[in-house]
């Protein structure tokens, strides 16, 4: 019979009340389950031993046979540390204690061999070791079962509390004792089969103690696989749920209000991308399941366009729409925008923003209320409760990554059911990424840039050559351009970015000087109203310079702004830095971005200053932006119990989460209810994992 895996750590025979807590607490292990599921970080092959002469200064674990020949306490308060001198026969070297001397000095036999295993440091012309995990020779060779050694996760409490790494391989060989290593199988034979994975037993005997480099691969493979597989079947099947349950408004035909705006009033002619996203749109409008679409589009892929015209799908069965954008300024300009467009087609249209007037707002909640108007724009204003649409068949949220889930639900509650949602972002979300955390969504991908577009020229200068940086400033606005200059700001240093700010803003006015030069400057602390002044005046092409603050990131369009210039670019990351370079190339001249920089620059600045000089493409900066900060700072906190990984690495292993995504996939497509027998272990697992908030609580 198998131990029963929820069994409390605390009955593992040497385990005990004071370790069981510290697991608890250090590492979140209550259960068996939980203990058999503490993967290793990584391995040590413990069968090859250095001589203190063969140290390289390069901090590697190590293994070396000696003794230690004398003990002294060195250094005074909190520099206080215990010095052990280590000797091989090719040299000496230091072992270092901070912490619990007493123990150590009574513990330590001096002159017998040790084996001594850790990080070495070269300090002081000598190498030294801190902390190192000792054991004697003969005890060691005792106890020497196999090459591969296990490190695993711990944190400072445990090893300064005598749990080291050794004390969790006991344990862990323990639980395998106790369960005789038999554990139910999560994967059905069918998949086993077909993809030619090691049993569940097999895979977690040997991600503990792997017996060869071989089988240590197979086992993580294996168990990587069914992290994503189980993933992403939840994802799956929460979005057919979705689709199966929650009844969308069938917006049957498509009518005047479209064929007209189409037919006559259409600026250009769509890309192809953009005509294959609105068939996309377009299909899940006319189903009866309600559409929850992603639309990722590069800066400048023209995503308003498709917004618009989705919109008028909605007007043309009898609905409303809304559009939400994260700031004033963006709404504005869509509203602008689009202003022009409804005329032409006698369509209302109203902007709501946190600066609309009381009387306005009375308006407009009115004919929202009896219908009589139709397209409302607006920012966060738009979730107030007071704002009622009669019939709110659409709502589209402009750059996601700038509010979040619950948002999106409160539209959800602004009809009786649900309105569709079209998310769109101009973040490019790389594939695997947005198959993790968007694998509920359905997602389109505009993946073409209007035509005639060049691309910006992106160079990397540093501060010393400001002046010929003002130079070409000077040679663009001679030429009738226009110019962003953007200071960053990060909420930790408010205060000093606003004064690097407000030096950068004089020192331009200096170096171009009214009344040739105007210049507006935009930043946070400004009121809505006066930013909104300052932005008109350079969009209308009063003013030939703007400085700012990040405030411009998102979705401004001013097509006759042709040069970027970022200062302290290093500070900035890649994706944002990307984002503000779209602010230019929108119209048809060459446009340029120049990243200043001081002097200085860590190793992931070059890398993403050089990706940005490199390429403009932003699926590629993206993946390069994904794998220099990994997937949880990418998408924020917000979606990390998603990305909570225990073995597989959604930046690693894609080619695995792709598999198992299709796996998923197809499951599901052959057996919608997991109801064969041979899916019933699937089922069951998915069942059970429904439960737990990480999957690994419950598989094995
Ligand atoms: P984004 O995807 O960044 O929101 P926009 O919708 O603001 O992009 O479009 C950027 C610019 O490209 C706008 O000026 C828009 O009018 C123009 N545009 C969009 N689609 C096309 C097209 N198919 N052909 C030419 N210009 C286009
Ligand atoms: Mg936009």
């Amino acid at each position: 019979m198998n131990t029963n895996l929820q069994t409390p750590i605390d009955y593992l025979k040497g385990v005990g009340p004071n370790r069981a807590d510290l697991l608890r607490q250090e590492l979140g292990i209550h259960t068996y389950q939980d203990l058999i599921n503490l993967f290793p970080n990584r391995y040590i092959d413990r069968t090859h031993y250095y001589k203190i002469n063969q140290l390289q200064r390069n901090n590697a674990d190590v293994q070396i046979i000696g003794s230690i020949t004398g003990l002294q306490e060195a250094g005074q308060g909190r520099s206080k540390r215990l010095v052990g001198t280590f000797k091989d026969d090719t040299g000496t070297m230091e072992l270092v204690w901070f912490r619990g001397h007493k123990w150590i000095r009574e513990g330590i036999k001096l002159n017998k061999p040790y084996v001594v295993f850790g990080k070495t440091n070269w300090f002081n012309g000598k190498f030294s070791m801190p902390h190192p995990e000792m054991e004697l020779l003969e005890d060691h060779q005792k106890n020497l079962q196999r090459a591969m050694q296990p490190i695993y996760p711990s944190t400072e409490k445990l090893s300064n509390k005598g749990i080291t790494n050794r004390v969790i391989i006991k344990i862990m060989q323990q639980l395998f004792l106790e369960t005789k290593g038999r554990f139910a199988e999560t994967l059905s034979s069918h998949l086993l089969q077909e993809l030619k994975l090691i049993d569940k037993s097999t895979a977690l005997f040997n991600i503990h103690f792997p017996k060869t480099q071989e089988l240590l691969a197979k086992a993580q493979y294996r168990l990587k696989f069914e992290e994503l597989f189980y993933i992403q079947l939840q994802l799956i099947i929460k979005n057919l749920i979705h689709k199966s349950k929650i009844k969308g408004f069938p917006f049957t035909h498509v009518g005047d209000l479209f064929n007209t705006f189409f037919n006559e009033h259409l600026p250009f002619e769509l890309t192809d991308a953009q005509k294959r996203v609105l068939k996309e749109i377009r299909a899940d409008l006319g189903s009866n399941a309600q559409m929850n679409r992603l639309l990722q589009g590069d800066v400048g892929s023209g995503k308003t366009i498709v917004a618009f015209m989705s919109m008028l799908m909605a007007l043309d069965n009898g609905f409303q729409a809304c559009l939400m954008a994260p700031t004033e300024i963006l709404s504005v300009q869509h509203y602008n925008g689009l202003y022009e467009l409804c005329k032409q087609l006698n369509i209302s249209i109203s902007l709501l923003t946190g600066s609309t007037k009381t009387s306005e707002r009375k308006k407009i909640h009115e004919s929202l209320e009896n219908g009589e108007l139709n397209i409302l724009i607006g920012t966060h204003a738009l979730l107030e409760n007071k704002v009622k649409f009669k019939n709110l068949g659409l709502a589209i949220i402009d750059e996601q990554h700038r509010f979040g889930v619950a948002q999106r639900s409160k539209l959800w509650h602004k009809n009786t059911s649900p309105p569709h949602i079209l998310v769109m972002t101009a973040t490019p979300i790389p594939r695997t990424l947005a198959m993790s955390v968007y694998g509920d969504l359905d997602i389109s991908v505009i993946d073409e840039l209007p035509p005639g577009r060049k691309s910006v020229k992106t160079v990397h200068r540093y501060d010393k050559n400001r002046l010929k940086v003002f130079k070409f400033i000077r040679d663009e606005i001679a030429k009738g351009r226009q110019v962003y200059i953007v200071y960053p700001l990060i909420q930790e240093s408010e205060a000093m970015d606003y004064k690097d700010l407000m030096d950068g803003y004089e020192s331009i006015a200096r170096d171009f000087p009214l009344p040739d030069y105007q210049i507006s400057i935009v930043h946070g602390k400004m009121k809505p109203a006066d930013k909104d002044y300052e932005m008109q005046r350079f969009i209308k092409g009063e003013t030939q310079i703007m400085v700012a603050t990040t405030v411009i990131e998102v979705g401004v369009n001013v097509p006759n702004a042709s040069v970027m210039i970022i200062e302290s670019a290093e500070r900035f990351g890649l994706s944002q830095l990307h984002q503000l370079r779209g602010r230019v190339g929108r119209g048809a001249e060459q446009s340029y971005c120049i990243l200043m920089t001081g002097h200085k620059l860590s190793n992931d600045s070059k890398t993403r200053l050089e990706t940005m000089v490199r390429t403009n493409d932003g699926f590629e900066i993206a993946e390069v932006d994904l794998r220099l900060r990994g997937p949880g700072d990418l998408m924020g906190t917000q979606q990390s119990g998603v990305l909570n990984l225990k073995i597989a690495d959604i930046v690693k292993d894609k080619d695995i989460l792709q598999l198992a995504r299709f796996h998923a996939k197809q499951v599901l497509n052959k057996d919608p209810n997991l109801s064969k027998d041979t899916n019933q272990v699937i089922l069951h697992t998915y069942k059970q994992l429904s439960k737990y908030k990480n999957i690994w609580n419950y598989i094995s």
